[in-house]
């Protein structure tokens, strides 16, 4: 009988899940999988470690089950699968954890009522992110439930790096740099190490880069800048989202064309970046294989604004000596990989093509000054292992 750990991953219209199960002093990945579109043809399947569909449930188009019976059949599926092994918790991915939660937290309706306050902080995700930890509460209140947060890992971002040029008393209040993907960068400092003790214990800048994209700037495996900020909707641009963009735009489309809070929200969440320059896709994949113009010109203006933002922290970090790359664009695309470093060979950076055909994990020649790597990221594992932790201490 082996103890498991399971982390769910609540979004606005899915619901992911992994199940981990403990082997010796680590966690190994038994399962995965999600129920998405929960609102209009929801759609559930598992998957084992090897990829092989392990159960598959459809309920048809107009049949929605939302959150609640969503989770009700993933603990059944579960408590099924689990046999004879235990359930001894649940790590949730939690966006906001506020100024707060510099770490993960075991969670009880106090913690529940205090995450609360940082809905409106992140309206989109907060909300479905706390809905099962509420859920599992009220069904197995004495199952141990932790939260990890997206933020966490960028409270040591010092205090100048996280202020706007706003009037103070808005900052003490809460709007600020407060940086996402921090389970991402976390998981990524945490095995630095083992490929490059110069660049874990010096200046790293890592590149997370898929659907959501951000930079972080690490010194000595610690998170000093980032290129998201009071919002996952700033810095890179991404498949959907802005990124940075100046505030008179936003006054400009209030002004001149009328739209208020929601329309705006709609245009700079879900209508811009990739897609919206491109006006095709928001996947990177189906843009790389076009021959469309304005599909070239999304990825010229991603890999542009990419190579702006790397300066940017290279300038924070006073200097770089290595350089990671990871997430769906960064661990898989040997052509964004490739743009983004020779931008950077003003920096010393120099790629090794086959090394980067191959996909690593070193990409960078013997002589390059900076380290170059692809590192697949796991934010499932960190809040396992975190989850873990805070359960058996
Ligand atoms: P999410 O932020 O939703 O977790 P991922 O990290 O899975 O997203 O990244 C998804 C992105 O990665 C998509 O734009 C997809 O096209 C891109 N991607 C995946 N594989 C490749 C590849 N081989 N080449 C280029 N882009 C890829």
């Amino acid at each position: 009988m082996a103890s498991a750990i399971a982390v769910l991953n609540a979004g606005s219209s899915s619901i992911k899940f992994s199940l981990f199960l403990e082997r010796g002093d680590d966690l190994a990945l038994d399962i995965r999988g999600q129920i998405e579109s929960i609102y209009t043809s929801p759609r559930f399947v598992a998957k084992g470690s090897d990829g092989a569909v392990r159960a598959e449930k459809t309920w048809g188009k107009g049949a929605p089950l939302g959150h609640e019976a969503a989770l009700r059949h993933l603990i059944g599926y579960l408590k099924g699968e689990l046999a004879g092994d235990r359930l001894i918790g649940v790590g949730h991915r939690v966006v906001h954890g506020g100024l707060e939660y510099a770490g993960p937290v075991r969670v009880d309706s106090s913690v529940v009522a205090a995450l609360e306050k940082y809905v409106p902080l992140a309206p989109l995700h907060q909300p479905h992110n706390l809905a099962p930890i509420r859920g599992i509460l009220a069904a197995l209140p004495d199952l141990p439930q932790v939260a990890c947060f997206d933020t966490a890992f960028h409270r040591t971002i010092p205090d100048l790096a996280q202020r706007f040029a706003i009037p103070t008393a808005l900052h003490e209040e809460g709007v600020r740099r407060y940086g996402f993907h921090g389970l991402s960068y976390e998981y990524i400092a945490s095995v630095l190490p083992r490929h490059d003790a110069r660049g874990a214990a010096g200046r790293t800048v890592v590149l997370h880069l898929g659907n959501g994209s951000s930079m972080c700037a690490l010194q000595g495996g610690r998170s000093v800048a980032t290129t998201m900020g009071f919002t996952a909707v700033d810095g890179l641009p991404m498949g959907t989202r802005t990124g940075s963009l100046d505030p008179g735009v936003i006054l400009y489309l209030m002004d001149q064309r009328g739209m208020d809070a929601r329309a705006i929200e709609k245009l700079i969440y879900n209508e811009s970046g990739l897609l919206g320059v491109s006006g095709i896709s928001s996947d990177m994949r189906t843009l790389l294989a076009s021959d469309d113009a304005r599909a070239k010109r999304a990825v010229d203006l991603y890999c542009y604004r990419i190579r702006r933002e790397l300066g940017s922290l290279a300038a924070a970090l006073g200097g770089l000596d290595a350089i990671v790359f990871t997430a769906g664009i960064g661990e898989n695309s040997a052509a964004i990989r490739d743009r983004v470093c020779r931008d950077a060979q003003w920096l010393g950076v120099a790629l090794d093509r086959s090394a980067n055909e191959r996909g690593g994990p070193r990409l960078s020649t013997e002589w390059s000054s900076v380290a170059v790597w692809a590192i697949p990221t796991n934010e499932e594992l960190m809040i396992a292992r975190h989850a873990r932790r805070l359960i058996n201490s």
